[in-house]
């Protein structure tokens, strides 16, 4: 514990439960709304939308860091490695002009989850997306931009792994 950190004593952190494999209840996220996982990173679409740019995703690592600053380096290679996959995902299937990455630290950086995250979101010209407001989807709404970028990664994600580093 820093004193840049924000989580509480005994934190019960969403992010380490889906990568885990745990479901959430309600809106929260769902095993299904995962899209790519490997040994360091899980890739899902987020269960908060904005109005104009649907099917957003987040990437986090499997193990609990709370921020940028105390993410290792290994997790921050395939952390963009992961967006690079998936931005390359949502161009092909969701036909987006553009991808945006935003990532939030502490309170003052708007962090709300105590678990380090990287957002990815398609863009689309004059989209509104930073001065637009965001909501809770259903769960049924998400199914069909998961499974497109799952089926999406499945065929390329060998062509784009480097080899492993040794
Ligand atoms: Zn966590």
């Amino acid at each position: 514990m820093t004193t840049d950190s924000h989580a509480p004593d005994g934190y019960q952190c969403p992010f380490c439960r889906i990568a885990a494999g745990v479901e959430e209840p309600d809106r929260g996220t769902k095993q299904r709304d995962v899209v790519y996982q490997d040994r360091r990173v899980t890739v899902f679409v987020a269960n908060k939308w904005w109005p104009n740019n649907k099917g957003h995703v987040m990437i986090i690592p499997n193990q609990h860091f709370e921020n940028l600053y105390v993410l290792p380096d290994d997790y921050a290679i395939d952390i963009h490695r992961a967006a690079k996959l998936v931005a390359r995902a949502m161009k092909a299937e969701y036909s987006c002009q553009g991808i945006s990455t935003r990532q939030h630290n502490e309170p003052a950086g708007n962090q709300i989850v105590w678990h380090y995250h990287l957002h990815v979101f398609p863009r689309y010209a004059n989209d509104d997306l930073y001065a637009s407001t965001g909501y809770y989807t259903d769960p049924e709404e998400r199914v069909p931009y998961a499974s497109q970028l799952r089926e999406w990664i499945g065929r390329h994600r060998s062509a784009t792994e480097p080899p492993e580093r040794s």
